[in-house]
């Protein structure tokens, strides 16, 4: 067994004793790492740092700490030593920084350095063994593997999956205790919040915004992120900002309308006061025609087809607007469908 499978077989038992908050047997192990010659590429290769580095934060027993600390400071002091040479080492550095998060540590700097070392490529042409076994260990393959262990760190990728379009770059202001988790979900969040606040009624009804967006969301989501839910949120929020419909969200607001109301509430029932009349008008008009379709009204001669000229028509007479006024009679003609209406 090699150096590197050696520390990657004691990184793992590393990782195994803080998951177990045991680190019995930690002391030899890190006693056993001060005989190592360490280089940059197996700290980088085998993730002991992060390894060793958790075990100090996790461990309560000093000597072990102790003993964690003085490997870290040497590693340092190795890669302090390659800082003048290299960008990416200054990177890489950040990774065994005992200030940064644990899970993340080296493997995130890897990433980091790995795009610096692509920028810099031309200037650092000739490539020197070490950085061609980095990039190799930094390969897609590795990352993937990254990307399943870390779901943190997955995130900046999603963007480029074509499942995510509402993901954008820019940071969510969603405070931490609604986050999903999910970024297209924090986003959908983050907008109803928008769409909530975007007047100053929510302070009159004393509303928290992003809770009740949170919770607007929560009854959108069926389960599945699908286009029903991105419709449903659209919808939503559109509705909810329509200046021509601020009873919506006054009624949302003091809670006439429920979260989960307003999360199932169709186009109509989202509409303005103005829209309802609208399409009431249409849909009465509408049943008026079926019912005069139906009825099939009186046969007369008394009208005369302006199409076909004959005189063989069904009438019917309807109150369209109050009661006082007259009515309005439809005339239909029996021979060719043609529809007219006398006042
Ligand atoms: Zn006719």
């Amino acid at each position: 067994m090699g150096p590197t499978e050696e520390l990657v077989r004691i990184a793992k038992k590393l990782d195994k004793m803080v998951a177990r908050k045991s680190t019995e047997g930690a002391l030899d192990l890190l006693k056993s790492l001060t005989g190592y010659t360490m280089t940059i590429q197996l700290l980088q290769t085998t993730r002991i740092g992060v390894a060793v580095n958790s075990v100090r934060k996790h461990c309560s027993d000093e000597e072990v700490v102790a003993s964690a600390k003085i490997l870290i400071k040497n590693w340092k002091r190795l890669l302090d030593g390659k800082e003048k040479d290299t960008d990416g080492d200054k990177e890489k550095k950040k990774g065994l920084d005992v200030s940064s998060c644990p899970g993340e540590g080296l493997k995130h700097c890897k990433n980091t350095a790995e795009k610096h070392r692509e920028k810099h490529k031309e200037r650092r042409a000739s490539a020197d063994s070490r950085s061609s076994t980095v990039s190799s260990s930094s390969s897609p393959q590795k990352r993937l593997s990254g990307e399943r262990a870390n779901s943190s760190k997955a995130k900046p990728e999603m963007p480029r999956t074509p499942t995510s379009p509402s993901f954008s770059p820019s940071p969510c202001f969603l405070a931490p205790c609604y986050l999903t988790g999910d970024s297209v979900r924090d986003k959908c969040i983050e907008m109803l919040t928008a769409a909530l606040c975007m007047d100053d009624d929510y302070k009159e009804f004393g509303v928290n915004c992003e809770k009740m967006a949170s919770e607007i969301e929560d009854h959108i989501l069926w389960g599945t992120r699908n286009m029903k839910y991105r419709n449903r949120v659209r919808s939503r929020i559109s509705n909810l900002k329509d200046p021509k419909n601020p009873g919506l969200r006054r009624n949302v607001l003091c809670g006439t309308i429920e979260p989960g109301l307003i999360a199932r509430m169709t186009a109509e029932e989202m509409a303005s006061d103005e829209l309802k009349k609208l399409r009431n008008a249409m849909t009465q008009e509408a049943i008026r025609e079926h019912q005069m379709a139906k009825t099939g009204g009186t046969v007369t001669d008394l009208f005369q087809c302006g199409k076909c000229k004959k005189k063989n028509c069904t009438y019917n007479q309807v109150q369209t607007r109050s009661a006082d006024e007259p009515m309005t009679t439809f005339v239909l003609c029996n021979e060719c469908g043609n529809r007219w209406k006398v006042c």
